[in-house]
């Protein structure tokens, strides 16, 4: 009954994770293997690090050229890649600059920082006063300062202390914004929809009326499209929704094509001035190979039209979801192929949902407590969101139905 690859990675590796009890050894497009040959359709998507499918053909040329040409430099020195990556990505977002970074919560602290010296810089606010408001429900990763502002107590609990400098407000409460800013407000930072949160979607206008507060208060908004951002939710950005344009964004995760941690955070040139050489950095942030791969993941995202398809597909899937009547379903939420789907705890856990589901093939993960998240490569067909659904619905048919206390039977 024990697995090896189970015991070992048990034995040696750091319980900050806890795994479902599958051992993968390939994947090919949305679907993975595990040791025994079964495949799974992939609903978790690296937590939408792999948007363009395992082992994307084109994207497995760019890494294999670029890593027999130039890997790793640092940024002492210019390369021929890291221009062109740059240009697209600034192009195909509005921003005027970017600063590349790994992993997503370098992107975060790398906004952080901008925030609070174009705040002192520009903005006027006495040195170290500088605040920046947060939503209840945030995830922008898990360093020390990240972690400090999180609601979640067991993201905090033994990590303190923690930074000075932040305010939170209910996500999807315009008023509330408008009512923490102060004249030491340099920055909101907020995730057009949160994702580690429950995939909470706000409700319709709550972007873009941030975006009038934060103008009239001169206040820098700040997007975390780590997750929402490059077609994930339908549109390359999940600002495009509210038409919004946020003075700073940050992007990761699908970045580096399900390859390698690429992440950026972009800005106006008014806030990317506040960096000058020796303020920040990463020894491996826009390295030629990232950058190679984060250039051929924007292009397949563009020329394959990848936005519209997670919209196509993002529609029929919750068009499935919301056809499924089960009591265990408290609702279906989401945007494109960003879907969650709450389940009433009194009835099956998320876990043992996705438990359910992995036997039958698909592979979720439960965020949440209560949540269930389906969002699949944006390279899925129509054909494998049916076979999807086909899994889904097997697996809510195996839910039992709890028995209709006798008084409100006849209700
Ligand atoms: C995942 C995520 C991050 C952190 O990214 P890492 O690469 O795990 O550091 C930041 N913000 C959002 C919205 C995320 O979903």
């Amino acid at each position: 009954m024990k697995n090896p690859a189970i015991a070992l990675e048990n034995r040696y590796c750091a319980h900050n994770y806890s795994p479902l009890p599958v051992v993968l050894c390939q994947g090919r497009g949305v679907w993975l293997v595990d040791e025994a040959g079964k495949h799974y359709l992939d609903m978790m998507s690296a937590y939408s690090a792999v948007s363009f499918g395992h082992s994307n053909p084109t994207l497995v040329a760019a890494l294999t050229r670029q890593a027999n040409r130039l890997a790793v430099t640092s940024r002492a020195f210019f390369t021929d890649q890291l221009g062109p990556f740059l240009q697209l990505l600034c192009e195909m977002t509005g921003q005027a600059k970017a600063l590349p970074m790994n992993s997503g919560a370098e992107a975060v602290e790398t906004a952080l920082k901008a925030a609070r010296k174009w705040g002192h810089k520009v903005k006027g606010i006495p040195e170290n006063s500088a605040e920046i408001i947060v939503c209840n429900g945030n995830f922008g990763g898990r360093t020390t300062t990240i972690i400090g502002f999180s609601s979640e107590a067991q993201y905090r609990d033994g990590f303190g202390p923690f930074a000075p400098g932040f305010v939170s407000v209910p996500f999807g409460d315009a008023a509330a914004l408008e009512a923490a800013i102060t004249p030491r407000t340099a920055a909101f930072l907020v995730e057009p929809i949160q994702g580690e949160g429950g995939i909470v979607v706000p409700v319709d206008g709550y972007l873009a009326a941030c975006r009038e507060i934060c103008t009239r208060h001169n206040v820098l908004l700040i997007c975390d499209e780590v997750q929402t951002g490059l077609g994930r939710t339908g549109k390359l950005l999940a600002c495009d929704h509210e038409n919004v344009k946020p003075d700073g964004l940050i992007l990761g995760k699908a970045l580096g094509g399900g390859l390698l941690p690429v992440s950026a955070f972009l800005a106006s040139e008014e806030v990317m001035a506040v960096f000058t050489p020796g303020d920040h950095g990463s020894t491996f942030g826009g390295n030629p190979l990232a950058a190679a791969v984060g250039h051929a993941a924007l292009s397949l995202l563009r020329d394959d039209h990848l936005s519209e398809a997670a919209e196509r597909m993002g529609q029929r899937l919750q068009r499935g979801l919301r056809a499924i009547n089960h009591p265990a379903i408290r609702v279906v939420r989401g945007k494109g192929l960003l879907i969650g789907v709450e389940l009433d705890p009194a009835i099956i856990s998320a876990r043992a949902f996705c438990e359910i589901l992995l036997e039958l093939g698909m592979l979720s993960k439960d965020t949440h407590e209560t949540v269930v998240r389906f969002a699949p490569p944006l390279t899925i067909s129509a054909s494998e969101i049916e076979i999807g659904l086909g899994i889904i619905n097997r697996a809510f048919e195996a839910v039992p139905v709890p028995a209709v206390p006798a008084e409100r039977s006849f209700a």
